[in-house]
Parts: C-alpha cells; sequence; structure tokens
C-alpha cells in the first residue's frame, strides 16, 4: 500500500489535479525517475514553499536513454519511493504513468542540440536533450502546473528546461534547486548506487576538481589550462575517462576566453561503468 496517492494514469491524475485548481490552490510538479534520495526531498521543500498541491512524478523516461545506456538496470521501487516522500512531509499524489500514457504513438523525440542544449552533454549523449524535452512537455501538458522544480546537479538541463518553458508561453515557473551532497561532497544521484566501494571512494574526487577549476579561475588562471588540469586531476584520482571538465557562461553555457561574468564549471567523468556528472558555480 502506497502511503500517498498515487495516480498511473493521466485521465486520474487530471481528475485529482482538476479538483485542486477549483480552489484556485497552487499546483507544484517534482518531474523525477524515481530511486528517490534527499536530493529529490530538497525539491519537494521547495515546491512546498510556493505550492499548496505537490505532484511528484515518477517516470524512468526510454526517450533520454540511448540503446546501450542504463534504462534496463535502472533502480525502479515506487513503494519505497512513496515511504521516502511520506517520511519527508508527503507529496499529494504520485503521478507514475507508464510509457504509454506518455507515448501514445511510441516512443519519439526530436534532436535537440541548440542553445544551452549545445555541446557538453550533447556531445556524449545526443539523444538526451530530445528525450527531456519531450517528456517535461508532455508533463507540463497533462499536469498543467504552476511551477515545477528542476536541479542544479543537472545545470544544463536546468537551463533547457528554462528555455523550453519560455517557448512552450506555458505559465508554469521553474524553480531551481541547489544541489544536495553527502557529507564528503559527491553529489547525490540514484545512479550513485551503482558505485563499487572502491569507486565511492574515488567519487568525491569529482566535486574537489571543479572546485580546484574554479579556484584557479577566480585567481587569473588561464582557462584553458584550468580545464586541463581539472581533467588530468581526476585521471589521477582514478576516473576511469573524462567526458568533459569545462569551463561556461553560467547563462548560456558558451565557452569563455575569460572569466568576466557569472560562470559554470561543469563535468562528467567515467567510474567503470557509472557516468557522474557535477557542477559548481563561479
Ligand atoms: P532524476 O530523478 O535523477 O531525473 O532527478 C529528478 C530531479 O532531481 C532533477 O531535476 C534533478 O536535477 C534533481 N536532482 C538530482 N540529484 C539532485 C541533487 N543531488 N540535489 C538536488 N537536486 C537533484
Amino acid at each position: 500500500m502506497s502511503p500517498i496517492p498515487v495516480a498511473t494514469r493521466a485521465n486520474e491524475m487530471h481528475t485529482v489535479v482538476s479538483k485542486w485548481r477549483e480552489s484556485s490552490a497552487k499546483i507544484a510538479l517534482v518531474p523525477t525517475m524515481g530511486a528517490l534520495h534527499e536530493g529529490h526531498m530538497a525539491h519537494l521543500s521547495h515546491a512546498r514553499k510556493r505550492a499548496e498541491n505537490v505532484v511528484v512524478s515518477i517516470f524512468v523516461n526510454p526517450a533520454q536513454f540511448a540503446p546501450k545506456e542504463d534504462f534496463d538496470r535502472y533502480p525502479r521501487d515506487l513503494m519505497s519511493d512513496a515511504r521516502k516522500l511520506y517520511f519527508a512531509g508527503g507529496a499529494d499524489l504520485i503521478y507514475a504513468p507508464s510509457t504509454n500514457e506518455i507515448y501514445p504513438e511510441g516512443v519519439v523525440s526530436k534532436p535537440v542540440v541548440d542553445g544551452p542544449a549545445a555541446s557538453l552533454e550533447s556531445d556524449f549523449r545526443p539523444h538526451f536533450f530530445g528525450g527531456v524535452v519531450a517528456v517535461v512537455e508532455k508533463l507540463f501538458r497533462q499536469v498543467e502546473p504552476d511551477f515545477a522544480t528542476f536541479g542544479e546537479k543537472d545545470y544544463q538541463q536546468l537551463l533547457v528546461v528554462k528555455r523550453l518553458a519560455r517557448q512552450l508561453d506555458m505559465n508554469v515557473e521553474i524553480l531551481a534547486v541547489p544541489i544536495v551532497r553527502e557529507s564528503d561532497g559527491l553529489a547525490l544521484s540514484s545512479r550513485n548506487a551503482y558505485l563499487s566501494a572502491e569507486e565511492r571512494k574515488i567519487a568525491p574526487a569529482l566535486f574537489y576538481a571543479l572546485q580546484d577549476v574554479a579556484a584557479r579561475i577566480r585567481s587569473g588562471h588561464e582557462i584553458a589550462q584550468a580545464e586541463a588540469e581539472g581533467n588530468a586531476a581526476l585521471l589521477t584520482a582514478g576516473f576511469d575517462r573524462v567526458d568533459y571538465c569545462a569551463v561556461r557562461d553560467a547563462q548560456t553555457l558558451r565557452p569563455i576566453r575569460e572569466f568576466t561574468a557569472p560562470s559554470r564549471v561543469l563535468g562528467a567523468a567515467w567510474l567503470g561503468k557509472t557516468r557522474l556528472i557535477d557542477n559548481i558555480a563561479v
């Protein structure tokens, strides 16, 4: 038994949400892929501050996984997620649709590799933002939330979704949620569960490397050199491969030559079969 109401069909979800709307209550959506952790719970409290009613969606979106990625082994446990939400103060509704409910015509997405989606994740996961945009647009149209939370953990995704919300003219305000970290600095992620004990010890080095790059840039080091040093530090720490360690403009994610405006250091690196991403503000 779920301690929180669960809707698996869009029309069931709609019946509940329409009732709330009659009393002009604000509605916030927290989109997730489940395997919830404290990072997701931070979204719950952000959502609560702005809206009387909170819908947490749990949907492992096939459109954002390439064929050889971890879609099949991605952790799924709806009852455990529902309990976590309950003990964290509760959501008002869990929306856990089937793939057919989101993609009745089959899984479709158009590539999105421009604007803030250009490079970084798109260089390594070219299908990714197309999949994200497909599911987020669908969820926005189905739930019609006043607010939706997205994590800075996936900073590039946050910017892509902000742009999508502007393009859709849907009056949904995107709330950015800061990164929740373990005590050793590792950003919480559902994928951390894949790490072996040995890999888990190495994992926080991603955060430390990004911090070092940020410190170098603040003290006037050349950007390309700081990026190269970050890259090398990750390999020395024990990462098997680095997809990128890059300094970008915080608004546009375009490469920068000099540190003159708010910037972001973003990194993606592999420990065995697990790909970790993280980023920090400069
Ligand atoms: P996911 O279930 O991994 O798709 O994440 C759902 C939402 O939670 C996304 O907006 C993520 O950016 C966000 N999120 C994931 N990890 C964290 C974290 N450590 N701190 C804050 N938000 C997070």
